[in-house]
């Protein structure tokens, strides 16, 4: 319920409860809101603290309330065991997505079960990351019910277009465990479009090019806006590689410049004094040309240190290469046939000129700066919570579905439904049958992957139409319609047409299922592209040979009078032949004995259709 107040002055009605959009990031995030009566989008800046929000937490060692924030992060060097940071790229994980990244960072992440969602272990605590993750959008929260003077409940929340369905999921619990009703959760790419205001005018048809170079991470993506519809049509970047590397390769320059491994290495604080130092240059340099600066080492004694911007072009260009190589590819995936009509620049570190220089001169035009690189995600994701408060004309967010959804068919095998790359929310739906006589329960078992067996895919969940009215086989007509929602949430029905028998679940795809995952399932289904249409092959053929072996049994067991004592022997021999095939590996003695089995039994089946036709001609009166 929303609540609307009438200001007596301007005798205006005012939205109450303001719906926020906030941009949780692995390195900073942001909380940001349409002011109500300016219609400007604007980050929160509560108390003066600055916009950006560190994604940070901090455990006091006297077991007080987490610290949030820029105040946590000076805990990152005195005691990182308290101090996560980057939990983000936990979400939704287990302890296996993780690999050796789990050692890399200053926190423990806990192994008790390798195939579970991974926790965080503080002192005796655990925590997942979603729990950490609901601190930080706790504390954006709070800072923007301290700066609006109101109480805010609802958000949209922003996530990378690559996130799966678990991680969309996860985020989503994250806000509700920080009392927060998500009421969407958009693509940072498409944020970004939206701030900049793309796809806010129905009759506009634009593509664009989203690179985002933040903290830690790097995404580039492909959009194509069209009657408010934002379609991804490709990402492509890499997960490792951010401002963080930038800072990593000015560190790594002074320290073989300037002698300073032997102290500076040994020592924390030191270390962390570089570090800090070297992100200082990176970012004086975005604006000037020389930057100079004193460390002390351990002696007490100043070193001074210095960085031109030629030289950090230099030491960076291999970083700036990997991106372009990454925006290559997407462009390649997206398929475009026209030029692209913007490229908009997102994150932190897009603000480094030679990042500006390198992707302007790829797409071939001046890349879009206008707006504050660190703001324009939280800026779209408020746009998009004014246009859910009703403030706007609605704007429909289309995504796609990573992976293949469909059910098992007899065999074993995947029958697809919704196709990979399908725009959501989408629906689809198929017809099915029994495979056998008086059938009154069908199982419906939902999996998603690209593989032909089933037994190779992930499966998603299951359930069984009951109450189908006995009936031979292949007459009932079961209609199993598949609902994927904006979300990823998927809904599975399932209806038996001549009695109207229903039944429906909701299927959330589990935690755990990462991009690494979705690629690996995506390769092996091309690896095993040939072997897989070899199985496929053979599994056919057997559910074909036991549908025979049926219908031949069912004949054999109806019609014994009308057979001879050597025409049932002959069956019952061929009908050995072919369980004997069924039960090898081999495709072709299988499709050999079936044929044989089929000769032998189509002239009997032939002579009893006579008889019933006869007796059925023999049993009515003409005239
Ligand atoms: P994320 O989206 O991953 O949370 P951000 O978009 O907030 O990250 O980007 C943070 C990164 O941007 C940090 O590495 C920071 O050093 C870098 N950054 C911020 N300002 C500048 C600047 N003026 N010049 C270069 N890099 C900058
Ligand atoms: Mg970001």
């Amino acid at each position: 319920m929303a609540t609307v107040s009438i200001n007596l002055a301007t005798g205006s009605f005012q939205q109450e409860e303001i719906i926020v959009g906030i941009d949780l990031g692995t390195t900073n995030s942001l909380v940001a809101y349409v002011h109500p009566e300016s219609r400007q989008p604007a980050a929160i800046n509560d108390l003066g603290r600055g916009t950006i929000v560190p994604s940070v937490v901090h455990f006091p060692a006297d077991g007080a309330d987490p610290i949030i924030g820029a105040a946590a992060r000076e805990y990152l060097l005195t005691d990182p065991q308290r101090t996560i940071y980057s939990v983000k790229r936990l979400l939704g994980k287990s302890y296996r997505d993780l690999g050796q990244h789990a050692s890399q960072l200053g926190y423990k992440v806990i192994d008790d079960n390798s195939e579970g969602l991974v926790k965080i272990r503080v002192d005796d605590r655990f925590f997942s990351p979603i729990e950490l993750s609901a601190d930080i959008l706790r504390e954006l929260r709070a800072r923007a019910e301290h700066a609006l003077k109101t109480p805010v409940n609802r958000a949209v929340i922003t996530v990378p277009a690559y996130f799966n369905d678990s991680q969309r999921q996860a985020t989503r619990d994250a806000g509700r465990l920080a009392g927060l009703e998500v009421l969407r959760i958009v693509n940072e790419p498409t944020a970004a479009a939206l701030a900049y205001g793309i796809g806010l005018d129905p009759d506009e048809e634009k593509t664009v090019a989203v690179y985002d170079l933040g903290g830690g991470t790097f995404d580039i993506s492909i959009l194509r806006i069209q009657q408010g519809i934002f379609e991804v049509l490709s990402t492509n970047g890499d997960t490792y590689l951010g401002g963080d590397d930038l800072d990593r390769a000015v560190v790594d320059h002074w320290t073989a410049t300037f002698g300073l491994s032997e102290a500076f290495h040994t020592n924390p604080h030191l270390q962390q004094q570089l570090r800090l130092a070297a992100e200082i240059a990176k970012k004086y340099l975005s604006q000037h040309d020389d930057f100079t600066t004193h460390l002390t080492n351990e002696a007490g004694q100043n070193i001074p240190v210095t960085l031109t911007r030629t030289q950090f072009d230099a030491l960076i260009r291999p970083l700036v290469d990997r991106t372009i190589a990454a925006c290559r590819q997407a462009l390649a995936d997206a398929k475009l046939e026209t030029k692209l009509d913007a490229v908009l620049l997102v994150g932190g570190s897009t603000r480094v000129p030679l990042v500006y220089d390198a992707v302007s001169e790829f797409f071939g035009q001046p890349a879009n700066n206008s707006l504050n690189p660190d703001e324009v995600v939280a800026l779209g994701a408020a746009i998009q919570a004014d246009i859910l408060a009703g403030n706007r004309r609605d704007v429909l967010l289309l995504d796609v579905t990573p992976l293949t959804l469909g059910i098992e068919t007899l065999g074993g095998l995947l029958d697809p439904i919704i196709p990979r790359n399908s725009k959501i929310p989408t629906k689809a739906g198929r017809q099915y049958t029994t495979s056998v006589d008086g059938q009154v329960n069908l199982k419906i078992a939902v999996y998603q992957g690209e593989r032909d067996l089933v037994s190779q895919n992930r499966k998603l969940g299951e359930f069984t139409l009951t109450g189908i009215p006995a009936m031979p086989a292949g007459l009932p007509k079961v209609d199993v319609n598949f609902l994927l929602n904006a979300d990823g949430i998927l809904q599975v029905e399932a209806i038996e047409l001549r009695s109207n028998t229903r039944q429906q679940v909701e299927i959330k795809p589990q935690y755990g299922l990462t991009d690494e995952q979705v690629e690996q399932m995506l390769m092996d289904s091309l690896v095993n592209a040939k072997d897989d249409v070899a199985a496929r092959l053979l599994i056919e053929a057997r559910t074909a040979a036991e549908q025979l072996l049926y219908q031949v049994n069912n004949f054999t067991r109806k019609n014994r009078q009308h057979l001879t004592e050597t025409e049932l022997t002959a069956t019952e021999a061929q009908v050995a032949t072919v369980q004997a095939a069924l039960a090898g590996t081999e495709r072709d003695p299988i499709l050999k004995a079936m044929d044989e089995l089929d000769e032998l039994t189509r002239p009997y089946a032939e002579r009893v259709m006579n008889i019933s036709i006869q007796q059925a001609m023999a049993g009515k009166k003409i005239g």
